[in-house]
């Protein structure tokens, strides 16, 4: 992009690099065999990748909300599942750790997570309790020195591979009385429940986790009990933009696909491209991806300047993973039977990126978000 600064164009090109050679060639593989690709999770680490949003401090890369989707674009492109999971450890955890814990449970969580010793995860979603995330019912009581915690989580990614889980909890019967603790694998009373088998995004583990009197020091408190409602929803803006950034690396790979093969495929003695309907497809795959990068990576920069809001990075959310299940359909359609065989990897870019569709609240999360603003602000006064 023309406004990517230097710092974000080195960023691009190293993740760019990293994806082609560490991501793409295994995505496959990883996908078939539901697998996480922990070698690349650990180079991540070592590129100083994992820790993007967080403080130097604690070996974070101190950047934002550009810099971050950069990386989902890039790694998009080549393995969408592997992303989720750098995004939920890099998103999810340590950039909730870094925006609201104390500077003790920083220097104690940070670093490890960081270099990639630790993997991370974010616990919100119960069985009973999806998009209405504020009605969870895992229990934290407090008793002495800790807190006592009961219930159950769902569909969270990095679950059995996680050391480490920023997790939600109810701290009283008020609707929003809800509490952050930052739990550790080992902690006496938390179990990895079952592994949770996906349509896509099946290299970047999914499952559930147990809390049967799990006892947690009340040290591992995040803020104050009870104001959790606040970091919640803080964090989700840009965990909304971040997840559409991997859609929109799963486009760039789409039309990258279609231009080799409607060169390379003849029909009726002629290169494919050379159909208007095909034509047609391409011209609006390429226009719809230059949209999409102006829209997120104009409203990653308002971000990062502190021009912050809900509803922009609702909309983020709502238009580019669903423009881009478009694109991979048409992908598809242009491959013919070979879009629809596993020989290609566009099935799997279909599958994957109708989880954008789902994951950090659904596409009719994202309509009543929007909605409901946009006629409360229109309300005559
Ligand atoms: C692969 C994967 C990874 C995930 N990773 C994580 C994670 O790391 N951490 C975490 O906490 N969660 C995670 N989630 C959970 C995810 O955020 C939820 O699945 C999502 O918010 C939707 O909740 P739900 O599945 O319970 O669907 P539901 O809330 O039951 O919704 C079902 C359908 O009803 C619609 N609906 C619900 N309410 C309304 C309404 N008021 N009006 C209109 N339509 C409505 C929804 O849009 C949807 O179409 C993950 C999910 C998946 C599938």
């Amino acid at each position: 992009m023309w406004f990517f600064n230097d710092e974000e164009r080195e960023l691009q090109k190293m993740c760019k690099d990293f994806a082609i050679n560490e991501l793409a060639p295994v995505a496959t593989e990883h996908d078939e065999n539901e697998t996480f690709n922990i070698d690349a999770f650990k180079k991540m680490g070592e590129l100083g990748l994992l820790g993007i949003t967080a403080d130097p401090e604690y070996g974070g890369s101190g950047l934002g909300a550009t810099a971050a989707t950069i990386v989902m674009d890039e790694f998009g492109y080549a393995c969408a599942s592997s992303t989720l999971s750098y995004l939920a450890h890099t998103i999810l955890c340590v950039n909730n750790i870094e925006a609201n814990a104390s500077p003790e449970q920083k220097a104690k969580y940070l670093p490890k997570l960081i270099s990639g010793e630790h993997i991370g995860a974010m616990a919100m979603t119960e069985a009973d309790f999806g998009s209405d995330a504020i009605g969870i019912q895992t229990r934290a009581k407090r008793d002495g020195d800790n807190y006592i915690i009961n219930g159950n989580k769902m569909w969270i990614t990095n679950a059995e591979r996680a050391d480490v889980i920023y997790t939600y909890t109810r701290t009283g019967d008020e609707k929003k009385n809800l509490s952050t603790f930052i739990i550790e694998k080992d902690t006496p009373g938390y179990s990895f429940g079952r592994p949770l088998h996906k349509l896509g995004m099946r290299a970047s583990p999914t499952g559930e986790l147990v809390f049967e009197n799990a006892k947690v020091p009340k040290a591992n408190l995040v803020g104050k009990e009870g104001d959790s409602v606040y970091h919640m929803m803080k964090n989700l803006d840009i965990e909304r933009i971040t997840i559409a950034g991997i859609s929109v690396g799963i486009a760039r790979a789409c039309l990258d696909n279609c231009l080799k093969y409607a060169n390379e495929r003849h029909q009726f003695g002629k290169p494919l491209g050379n159909f208007q309907m095909i034509q047609k497809m391409i011209a609006e795959m390429a226009t719809d991806i230059e949209m999409m990068k102006h829209f997120i990576y104009s409203v990653c920069k308002d971000y990062d300047n502190g021009n912050r809001g809900k509803v922009v990075a609702a909309e983020v959310k709502l238009g580019i993973p669903k423009m881009v299940t478009k694109i991979c359909l048409d992908a598809i359609q242009i491959h013919g039977g070979m879009g629809y065989s596993r020989e290609l990897p566009l099935e799997r870019m279909l599958r994957d990126n109708k989880l954008n569709e789902i994951g950090a609240g659904t596409n009719e999360v994202m309509v009543m978000i929007i909605a409901r603003q946009l006629l409360k602000e229109a309300m005559p006064q």
